[in-house]
Parts: C-alpha cells; structure tokens; sequence
C-alpha cells in the first residue's frame, strides 16, 4: 500500500488546538517529546517513578535476544500493592476509587480505596485457601461488578496471572480459552444484569469446565461464584464455592509478596477481529509502568480532582489497562457501570455523567454512532457540563463521528484524544497529548514520547509524508506483549518477521502532509480495486459522513473484471430510515451514496453495492468483524462466529440481503 492510497480530504482541514486552560497546567508538555527523543530508556525510568518498587530495577531494557524483551531488569514489585495499598498509605484511604453502577437504576456502590484494600486482601487470602499459589492462572468470567476488579487484583496480588473472558461470550469461548492457558479455578457469578434483566453466567462455567475435563486438559478445581441476581444455580459439591462464604469471612490483612518485574501479570485473548484470538501475555513491571504513564499523560489526569469514566468492560485489554491497572495504579476516581447504554432509557450514559460529574470519559467509535444514530436531543438533556476530555479507542474514529462527539457531547470545549493501541501494546501508543497536540478528526495524530512508531511500504521503507503503508513499532516499549502464551514461534511469526526487529502491527496507516498518523484499516481488509489499494476506513468514513447514514462496513469482494469490488453495508440514521421504506425511495438512496463516495473519495472507490441493513456483525468490544460481511458478499459460509457480540445478526443480515433489492451493480 504506498502511492496508490487514496488521499482522504474529508475534514482534514479542521484541527482543533489544545484549550489554553487545559495546556497552562497539563501533566506532560512538548518537553517530554525532547526528553523521549534524546534518550528513550532515560525517559522510561523516570516514567517507571509513578510505580512503587520494593526492589529498584538495575536496568531500564534487556533486548539482546528479540523479540524477548525484559523491561526493569531486577526491579521487584506487586501490581496490587500499587494499585491500592499505596495509596491507602498515602493517606488517601478515603478517596473513591469506584463509583459503581448497578444497571437497576436503584443501585449503586461507593468504594474507597480503603475498602478496596480490605476487600482484594480478604479475595487473596481466600484465593489462597482455595490453593491458588504464584503462577497458577485464574480464569475470571464476570459481570461489570467491583467483585471483578477485586477478584483481578487478588490474582495479582498472588502473581497469579488471571485471564478475564468477557461474560457475553459462550461456554465454548470460556473453556477454549481456560484450556489455552490451563486455569485451575475460575471466577464467576450466578449472572449479572444486561438490557433490563437477569443472564446467567454459572452454567456456562459448568458447560466450559466439562468441556475441558473431556478434553483431557487440567481440570478446573474450583469454581468461586459471586452471587450478583439471587438466581438459582446448580451447584458441584467440593468444586463450587460461594465467595460470600470463603471471602467475607477473611482477614482484611494480607502482606502482598514482591515479584520479579517479568513475573506474568496476565493473559488477555484479542478481540478476534481478523482470525482466532491469541492470549497475549503481559508482565508485572513494564505494563504497570506503560499503562501508568499513558493513563496519565494521555489523560492529564488530576487524581484529586478528576472523576474519571472508561465505559469499556473490562472483559478486554481497555478494561485491563484504562479502567483497573492504569487508574488505580494512578489513584483515579472512577465511575464502573454495569449494564447497557440503553437500559432503562437511551441517556443512561448522559445520566451517569451528570450524576457522578465525570470529568474524563474515554469509549469507543461504534457506541459515538448509535447515539449520532439516535439523535443529539437525547444527551441534550443533561447537564454534561463537568466534562473536560473526551477519549476514543477500539477503531479509527469516522470525521464525522469525532466531530458529533466534539460538539454534541464536548460542547466544542473538551479535547478528544484518539488514542491507537492493541493488546499486543498494553498501553496507548499513538495519541495526541491533550496539552500539546492539535486534534485532527480521524487522526490519531503521532507516537507518544518513548514510542517509536513508523508508517513503511512494502520493502520496510518509512514512507514520506502524504503516502501510505503499514504502522510498525520500532523500539520496545514497556508495556509490550512478551509472547503469545504458549507460543513463542506464532509471536515470533505473528509480529516480527514481516519486519525483521521490528513489530508489525498489521493496521495500514497513512501520513498527512504534517506527517500526522491516520489509521486505515487492517492490512486483512485492504482492498484492491483494479490494481489500486482502497482503505476500509476511509470508504466507511466518506459513507459516514452523509447525513443519512450512522455506521457503515466497507468490504472488498471478488470481481471477474476488477479483482475486487467495493462492497458496502449501511445502518441508516433513525430519521433517515422511515424515507427509505417509501417505495422506489431505497433505490434512490443507495445511488446518491454511490454518488457521495465518489465525491469524497474519487470514481475508483465508489461501492459496486451497497446494502441497508439493521446491524452490523460486531465482537463483544463492538468492532466490525468484516470478515464475516466479506464471506455474505461473496455468497460463501459464514466464517467463525464464536466471537461476535450476538450471533443471530448474521443470520438477520443475510435474510434481509436475500429479499431486498439494493444489489444495484
Ligand atoms: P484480533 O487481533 O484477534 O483480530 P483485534 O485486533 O480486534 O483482534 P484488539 O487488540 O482489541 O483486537 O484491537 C486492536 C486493533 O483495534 C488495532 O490493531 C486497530 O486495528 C484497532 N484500533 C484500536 N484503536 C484504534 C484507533 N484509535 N484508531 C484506529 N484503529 C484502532
Ligand atoms: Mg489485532
């Protein structure tokens, strides 16, 4: 992908400065860039100053056997310490680490950092008491609870490294994952709430472990149940306990043990986007250090003052660094809710800002479009007026969605940071610094300081400004993957030998003329047209930005006479959706959004199909799974699905395909 890529204009004239209030008192100024340039691991151990050590570390890197990385060599450590004794020492005992929310509108917990201490010593010695010693892994699978971010932090106090599976997924994607990284107790709670009602999570625990037992592996031996619904369960003598029994009862002392800095923190299986998920290992020293620092430079976070709001579930790496490692490694206030945005009325989110006065929130692109999709009249209604920085994660943010985001939910007065990362970085990579950087709606700007990020073609060449090509890392970074669990030689493969000694993160990228870093797209959607590489993301984009659509999806389908052909699927803005039903109306529509694309883009781009249709296939963390639309566009069986947020959308895509007539090629 390099001359070839079509240069998107749309928006790129717009760029916000940083607030002058904003940039008067920022945590981290231009000065950090220097800093970073002039000597990168100088930079990484006075960042690793925000981390508690109960042994200092003797060496900032080790990188004499890539891509094996030992970052803080000799420094010894405990993340859970970090996480919240500390601060309970510092006197801040009182602080809120959690405001959580039930989704039942009448429920709600404060926890202070104080409790929180208590509760992960009682968890750890209870976790103990079940035989869990340093090393053993722990399978988390839970509900939005602070039991969760209690039961992660007792792992880690242990050096038991945890791997959370998201409570969405099925029992097949539980015991997939518990056998992968061979857990011998899992966590778990009879359910949890979601769109106003009561799920179950226990019998998908009691599927998963007899999965496992048949498959030969390790058994489960304990299954500790938190009890969040009051549903019945079944229940396993012997191997099942309930935590208000083994837990409550506890002391609240528990002397935390210091680990190796290389010691495994835990294991997290990607998203699934492009294929099978792969359990990414991370380690104690240098992921507390990267998520630390980013959480609070990218942030500008005020622990003091702030009030702070990541809307991921911590099911995913985003829950993982931004919501409980991150922040409360930092002694952040933070907001956790349990349920859907929706539930019960469609300005939850709104609400719980207004109610808690979030200063910070950090979610994803998909979620900005449902609300664009719903109308700006909803958040209208509350009082957001605490805000003062805005996050995007999880995929390239749409111009126009950044720009409804800016002014709808911002009031055009609260930076956005779009921050590109993965969970093969662990932490933020390539972000603006809210202080310093302008931001540029659907940029995502440049590579932190002491991250070495560069946009190369084909022949591992760095591209010059207004080209395109593939984002690779450089240097290592602190927070970086240290293998795929299990798998040294698919890590070694995965993301080092496109480019030797350096990391391949398999995302397209371009360059603007100011050398700012705009996301494409993964490399496994690029399509190419009659010899001409098309981005995904800026076909999506270009469709976004016509004022009926909400979200699109942008795939490349086999063509006999053009190799591939662009195929589009649009959700229609709810305004726009009653038009399109008139008849003859729909075919108009789809014409003028072939026409738009070639306005925004160029001829070459403009969609050979486009379809309307009610929902997109999405994983659990609410990205587009193109994949699947590539197999529906190119009339094959639907590819691994185990991942996807809800499987009947495919189904409902392709009943909706087969009966409209939007195939206008
Ligand atoms: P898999 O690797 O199994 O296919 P996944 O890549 O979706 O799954 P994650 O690690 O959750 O799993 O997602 C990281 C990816 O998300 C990045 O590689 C990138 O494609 C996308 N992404 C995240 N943040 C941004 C952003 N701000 N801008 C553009 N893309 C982003
Ligand atoms: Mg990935």
């Amino acid at each position: 992908m390099t001359e070839e890529t079509l240069s998107n204009l749309l928006h790129e004239e717009r760029r916000f400065e940083p607030p002058a209030e904003l940039a008067a008192a920022a945590n981290v100024t231009a000065d950090a860039y220097a800093e970073a340039d002039a000597d990168r691991l100088a930079f990484w151990a006075k960042a690793a100053e925000r981390v508690s050590w109960a042994e200092p570390f003797t060496e900032v890197l080790d990188w004499s056997n890539p891509p094996f990385a030992r970052w803080y060599g000799g420094g010894r450590l405990n993340a859970a310490y970090n996480c919240v004794d500390r601060h309970v020492e510092a006197g801040h005992g009182d602080r809120v680490a959690l405001h959580w929310v039930g989704e039942p509108d009448d429920e709600a917990r404060t926890v202070t950092y104080a409790e929180l201490r208590d509760e992960v010593c009682r968890a750890a010695n209870a976790l103990t008491e079940l035989g869990v010693t340093a090393g053993d892994r722990v399978a988390i699978y839970m509900p939005m609870i602070p039991e969760t971010v209690v039961a992660m932090l007792a792992c880690a106090r242990l050096g038991a490294p945890h791997t959370v599976v998201f409570g969405g997924f099925s029992a097949d994607a539980l015991a997939s994952r518990i056998s992968d990284c061979q857990a011998k107790v899992v966590i778990t709670s009879d359910g949890g709430y979601r769109r106003g009602a009561a799920s179950a999570l226990k019998p998908a625990v009691d599927e998963a472990c007899d999965k496992v037992a048949a498959g030969n592996e390790v058994e489960v031996e304990k299954v500790l149940v938190v009890r969040r619904t009051g549903q019945d369960v079944a229940w396993q003598d012997g191997r099942d306990v309930w935590w208000h029994d083994v837990v409550d009862a506890q002391s609240p002392e528990h002397e935390p043990e210091a680990f190796d800095a290389e010691h495994p923190l835990y294991v997290m299986y990607t998203s699934g986007t492009t294929g099978k998920p792969k359990g990414i290992l991370h380690t104690t020293g240098g992921y507390l250090v990267g998520t630390a620092w980013t959480h609070w430079a990218v942030f500008d976070l005020k622990p003091e003052t702030d009030v702070y709001w990541c809307t991921a579930d911590v099911g995913w790496v985003t829950g993982h660094s931004y919501m409980v490692y991150g922040p409360l490694a930092n002694g952040a206030t933070q907001v956790m809710y349990e349920g859907t945005p929706d539930t019960p009325h469609k300005g939850r989110w709104w609400e719980i800002i207004e109610r808690y006065g979030v200063t910070i929130f950090y979610t994803a692109p998909t979620a900005i479009r449902t609300f664009m999709k719903q109308g700006e009249q909803i958040p209208a209604g509350f009082d957001m007026s605490s805000l003062r920085l805005l996050g995007s994660v999880g995929e390239s943010i749409n111009p126009e969605a950044y720009v409804w985001y800016r002014r709808v939910i911002g009031a055009d007065r609260c930076p956005i940071v779009d921050t590109w990362w993965q969970t093969e970085t662990g932490q933020i990579m390539v972000s603006p610094l809210p202080g310093v950087t302008a931001g540029k709606p659907g940029s995502a700007m440049t590579a932190l300081p002491g991250v070495s990020a560069q946009v190369v073609n084909d022949e591992g060449k760095a591209v010059a400004p207004g080209s395109g090509g593939y984002l690779v890392l450089t240097e290592p970074w602190p927070g970086m993957l240290r293998t795929i669990w299990g798998d040294d030689e698919r890590f070694r493969k995965t993301y080092w030998s496109r480019f030797p000694g350096r990391y391949f993160a398999g995302d397209g990228a371009k360059l603007d003329e100011d050398g700012d870093i705009w996301l494409l797209g993964r490399v496994d959607d690029v399509m190419n047209v009659s010899g001409h590489r098309l981005s995904t993301t800026e076909i999506e984009s270009a469709l976004v930005s016509h004022p009926k659509v909400a979200e699109a999806a942008v795939v490349g389908a086999n063509d006999e006479t053009t190799g591939q052909a662009v195929c589009a699927f649009v959700i229609l803005r709810e305004t726009a959706v009653a038009e399109a039903d008139e008849p003859g109306e729909g075919e108009d529509l789809v014409q003028e959004l072939r026409r738009h694309v070639q306005r925004e883009i160029g001829a070459i781009a403009k969609p050979r199909q486009i379809m309307v249709v009610q929902e997109l296939p999405k994983t659990r963390s609410g990205k587009i799974m193109r994949r699947l639309l590539r197999d529906v566009a190119e009339n094959r069986e639907v590819g691994d699905v185990t991942t996807l947020a809800d499987s009947s959308v495919m189904g409902l895509i392709q009943d909706g395909l087969s009966s409209s007539s939007s195939d206008d090629a």
